[in-house]
């Protein structure tokens, strides 16, 4: 059962004030607030383990060790990957696409060669493979999408030549809350021999994600989205492509064997992890999704499913409300504008009232210039929120509303 009261004791957070009002914590899209058992197995690994993995013959680097390492498993059962070596922890979403883009930039793209992205790409998923662009001459073809804010999948089929190397599409939006059909997608992409990567950023928190299921060449998520620290990141990839793949930075780790003239690289997944990792926060990682496993993804969805539906009904009672992104299939992200009321006076606003909502670009300015706005307001809902803080925020827009 999905008890609200119990699971919101375990967010010490969440009993603060801010203004002298209760905070309703509505900005879970940026970043989730932690359980005190990710704190809490934080602070225990510093005081009673901490010391370097993998190469101590110690005691308590051993302990460290089996600590990261048993989160890498933890995570490759989280997401259903066939091993551990398809597991590479990165510091999150951004780094895991950059470490994609630069390594398999390097081995199978050149001038001329082609990436599809779609026009609701967060920043994270555009500006990796302009930098790119710019080194190798590739070029970036980008899927259009509906004013509902759902991808056009006959134009993103017409997308495909014989210079398409990749596929690189986020899972859900971060902006218009849509779910992606990714795995329809995927099919598509593997009838051109295409692989595909897919940003999970916004994926991961809120549904059961299954790599197998999906047939995901690739996938990128952040640890600080799904409960867990900052910092900490995943790039799952197929070994089949990772074995092909050149390493993406060089240090300690990563190798094998160093002379001055020649360096061979370790197997996977060191080969992408070059330096010390964060392992406590892969630890904090892993009992972040312990936590998420625990209470049941499915039940998780359907909260939050609930919490977003009422919320866009309460919403859609305001005079002059303008919703931004109604795909069929959406996610607990409700992006909105009242009438002229700028985003940021809106959210400036409802923070004195102790409500935390994320105003402006969403990272995201090209989907901005295809809706042709310049930001909104983004209300996103975590594992924790409840009903009576949707009317919280439906009360303080209404009233917002009036003051203008
Ligand atoms: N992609 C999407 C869809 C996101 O929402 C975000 C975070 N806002 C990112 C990528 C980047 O994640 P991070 O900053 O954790 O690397």
């Amino acid at each position: 059962m999905y008890d609200i009261n119990k699971v919101r004791e375990d967010f010490p957070i969440l009993g603060r004030e801010v203004y002298g009002k209760p905070l309703v914590y509505l900005d879970n899209g940026a970043t989730t607030q932690k359980p005190r058992m990710v704190v809490d197995a934080m602070v225990d690994e510093y005081y009673s383990v901490n010391a370097n993995v993998h190469r101590g013959v110690h005691f308590l680097s051993q302990q460290a060790t089996e600590l990261h390492e048993g989160s890498r498993e933890t995570v490759r059962r989280f997401i259903n990957a066939r091993s551990t070596n398809e597991v590479i922890f990165t510091r999150g979403t951004t780094e895991s696409i950059n470490l994609l883009a630069f390594s398999f930039g390097e081995e199978f793209m050149s001038e001329g060669d082609e990436v599809i992205v779609s026009t609701m790409e967060h920043h994270s998923n555009i500006v990796p493979w302009q930098l790119l662009a710019a080194r190798k001459g590739i070029a970036i073809k980008v899927i259009p999408m509906n004013d509902q804010g759902e991808l056009l999948l006959d134009e993103y089929e017409k997308l495909f030549s014989e210079r398409t190397k990749l596929v690189s599409v986020t899972h859900v939006s971060n902006v218009l809350g849509t779910v992606n059909p990714v795995k329809q997608m995927i099919a598509t992409a593997h009838e051109h021999g295409v692989p595909v990567l897919v940003d999970g950023a916004q994926g991961v928190p809120h549904a059961a994600v299954d790599v197998q299921d999906l047939d995901a060449d690739f996938y990128a998520f952040s640890g600080h989205k799904v409960y867990g620290p900052t910092g900490v990141g995943v790039l799952y990839g197929k070994e089949e492509w990772l074995d092909r793949l050149p390493p993406y930075q060089g240090g300690g780790e990563m190798i094998q064997t160093v002379t001055f003239e020649k360096t061979t690289f370790n197997e996977l997944p060191f080969k992408f992890e070059a330096g010390t990792p964060d392992y406590i926060a892969t630890t904090a990682l892993a009992r972040a999704l312990d936590y998420v496993t625990a209470l049941g993804m499915d039940n998780i969805a359907a909260h939050e499913h609930d919490l977003t539906q009422y919320a866009m009904m309460r919403l859609k009672e305001i005079p002059n409300m303008r919703l931004i992104g109604e795909a069929e299939h959406k996610s607990s992200v409700v992006s909105f504008l009242v009438g002229d009321i700028h985003h940021f006076d809106m959210g400036t606003l409802l923070d004195r009232l102790g409500i935390a909502v994320r105003t402006g670009h969403h990272c995201a300015q090209p989907l901005m210039q295809r809706l042709g706005i310049e930001g909104t307001v983004r209300a996103s809902f975590g594992l924790y929120n409840t009903r009576d803080e949707v009317d919280i925020l439906v009360a303080g827009v209404e009233r917002v509303s009036r003051m203008f």
